[in-house]
């Protein structure tokens, strides 16, 4: 090993020698390759771009979606004298450019941003001119499509490193099977060789599953609280209302239990989150919204009261158990009741096929600049927004549309002073335009509203002036300001042959990730109804081949877990008879559309359902027990009529 690594190693950083993988990485980089890292949660991962990012000359750019994360490391970085900064939205103007100003000037050896800040014109514009020795990638396996948590975002990346001359990346995850690892080499033209993988097995966790029925889970969820002892724990639920209502049965049994999930206020969140850090016994219902930033050694027990929705978020779940090497249990409370709701999030997704023709239709319809708020189009054409995104990503990497800074529609400020006493400051040409400036806002009660793009139109200037001078007030203390409706820029570069085609080809896509999907859901199944050693089987998904059974699993122990089979669910000839009254009604006309219809059955929302107000009436979500594929066999016998 060069011995200015270790030196470095230990002089910045304050630690003896390498963990499993890292010396490798850091070595791969250093000689000027790039690299992917797969490590387990709490493997170190961050050190291999925090030290080649001290010894490379140029800036080290690291792309993560957490901005609480970021912050965290940030300090930790400037408590040992390593300057770091990061740009996300909460900055304002001044700040922003202070960041700039110092990565130029080459102080800044590490940038954080979140994947998104690539769609700014701005940023794209300063940071061309930087050089960029490293691009590392966090949180690598949301760039594949056959992963468990797609960004479309990510999908981008490899061509903005490219563009940016980025000399080096490095990919790094926590969990990536092979198809996916290979996706991640291939999208950032990573060797093979330089892909490190360390060992997935960890012996200090106790893998236990049982199939238990969903009249009889909290019994036993208490009776398994109560038999061992106490320590933190996190219960995994798929739903918000279960993770309320089960931490409120576990609370009135006298458990120091509370809940989490995305639907709360941030304060709120934090709180509890806080509160569990600094427990030795608390309880945390939650659902997956818990998790990633979440860095507690001691966690002894992680329960899964539902079924996860693969064996990637199970392993994600899982390795938060026990990260200081202690013994931890993980126990999975299985019940095939669950597969429903797992498989309407999937079918819930899928757009009809005349959804995207008609988005198709829509964008190339299009001026060649335009710009588009995602939640009204998403809501026009009955496409989730998520989804939403994801076509449009498509669409860009398929030459077919550019994406350009996204920009607010809607200003609004409070005046923190009288308008002239605002004025008074300024002078000449200045004074005049802010004069002017301020008669375009519309007053409401204390806020006055303004759209900067018609303003500029009026006041024969550009738009941008606007918004730097709403800036500059507000960061002066003379307004307050915030922003809504931001809306996203696309220039279309070239039409389809055929928009058909065109749309067909999508659509296709559309499906093939359905049925990944469905199919991860389907390796949940197979490793709950395993009969042989668990632990081998999850770490044989992530390539790993295990010598020998763990010995300490819930198969190696008490033998197999098998789940009684899945009910078909019933469909009664009352109900069959109303919902053929409902499809004839007039006013339900959207449901003469199965895809529609199917959803509204199983009580998936979708925009247009719940813009029509069909999530309120009494069918709705009148067939939420019987499974998808049964519900559309049901309406294709009712359509043939
Ligand atoms: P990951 O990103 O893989 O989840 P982190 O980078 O957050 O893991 O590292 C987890 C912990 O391990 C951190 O507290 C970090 O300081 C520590 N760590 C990393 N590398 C080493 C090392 N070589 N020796 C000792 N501790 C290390
Ligand atoms: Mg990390």
């Amino acid at each position: 090993m060069q011995e200015n690594i270790l030196t470095t190693l230990q002089s910045k950083f304050g630690f003896d020698s390498f963990r499993p993988g890292q010396q490798p990485v850091v070595e791969g980089l250093i000689a000027g390759f790039s690299c992917a890292a797969v490590f387990p949660t709490g493997g170190g991962k961050s050190l291999c771009y925090q030290l080649p990012a001290l010894m490379l000359p140029g800036v080290t750019l690291v792309v993560s979606p957490l901005i609480a994360l970021m912050k965290d490391q940030i300090d930790a970085l400037a408590a040992r004298d390593i300057v770091a900064r990061r740009l996300d939205s909460t900055l304002s103007a001044d700040e922003y450019r202070d960041v700039m100003d110092e990565v130029r000037s080459g102080q800044v050896k590490l940038l954080y941003v979140a994947p998104e800040r690539f769609n700014n014109e701005r940023f794209r514009e300063s940071i061309r001119h930087v050089s960029i020795a490293l691009f590392a990638v966090d949180e690598a396996h949301c760039i594949s499509e056959w992963g468990h948590n797609f960004r479309p975002d990510y999908l981008k990346l490899a061509g903005f490193a490219r563009e940016f001359k980025a000399q080096r990346i490095l990919a790094l995850t926590a969990t990536a099977t092979q198809k996916v690892l290979e996706d991640i080499c291939r999208g950032f033209d990573i060797k093979p060789e330089h892909a490190v993988r360390t060992g997935f097995y960890r012996p200090n966790l106790t893998l236990l599953s049982e199939a238990v029925s969903e009249e009889t889970k909290n019994e036993r969820l208490s009776a398994l609280l109560s038999e061992r002892p106490p320590g933190p724990t996190i219960i995994y639920v798929t739903l918000q209302k279960t993770a309320e209502s089960v931490a409120e049965i576990l609370q009135q049994q006298g458990f120091a239990a509370r809940f989490y999930h995305a639907g709360m206020k941030d304060e709120q969140r934090t709180e509890t989150q806080e509160w569990f850090m600094n427990s030795d016994q608390g309880i945390v219902v939650a659902t997956i919204a818990f998790g990633m930033g979440i860095d507690k050694s001691d966690i002894r027990y992680v329960y899964h009261y539902n079924l996860p929705k693969s064996l990637e978020n199970y392993a994600q779940e899982i390795g938060r158990a026990g990260r200081d090497g202690k013994p931890s249990t993980c126990q999975l409370l299985a019940s095939l009741d669950d597969m429903n709701v797992l498989e309407n999030f999937v079918y819930g997704d899928t757009p009809s096929p005349d959804a995207v023709t008609g988005l198709i239709s829509a964008l190339f319809a299009q001026e060649p600049h335009f710009d588009l708020n995602l939640y009204a189009f998403s809501a026009q054409h009955d496409i989730r927004i998520l989804v939403l995104r994801t076509l449009l990503t498509y669409l860009e990497l398929d030459g077919y549309l550019q994406g350009g800074t996204p920009f607010y529609a809607d200003y609004s400020f409070k005046p923190l002073m009288s308008s002239q006493e605002i004025l008074q400051q300024f002078q000449g040409e200045r004074r005049q335009f802010l004069g002017n400036l301020f008669k375009q806002a519309q007053k409401a009660r204390s806020w006055f509203h303004i759209d900067p793009g018609a303003a500029a139109k009026v006041m024969n200037c550009n738009r941008e002036r606007i918004i730097l001078a709403l800036d500059w007030l507000a960061d002066h203390q003379m307004l307050e300001l915030k922003v809504a409706g931001v809306r996203h820029r696309y220039s279309l570069l070239k039409k389809p042959d055929s928009a058909m085609a065109l749309a067909d080809q999508l659509y296709s896509r559309i499906i093939k990730r359905e049925q990944a999907e469905i199919q991860r859901l389907q390796q949940v199944l197979e490793f709950v109804e395993n009969y042989s050693c668990q632990t081998a089987m999850l770490a044989a998904h992530f390539d790993e081949k295990m010598e020998q059974a763990c010995g300490h699993c819930g198969v190696c122990l008490n033998g197999k877990t098998a789940l009684p089979p899945r009910e078909a669910g019933i469909i009664s000839e009352n109900i069959k008879q109303q919902i053929n009254r409902l499809i004839d009604e007039e006013g339900a006309q959207i449901l003469q559309n199965s895809h529609v219809l199917a959803r509204f059955l199983c009580g998936v929302s979708s925009p247009q359902l719940s813009k029509s107000k069909l999530t309120k009436h009494p069918l709705f979500s009148v067939l939420e027990s019987v499974p998808f594929k049964q519900i559309q066999a049901f309406i294709d016998s009712i359509i043939q009529r």
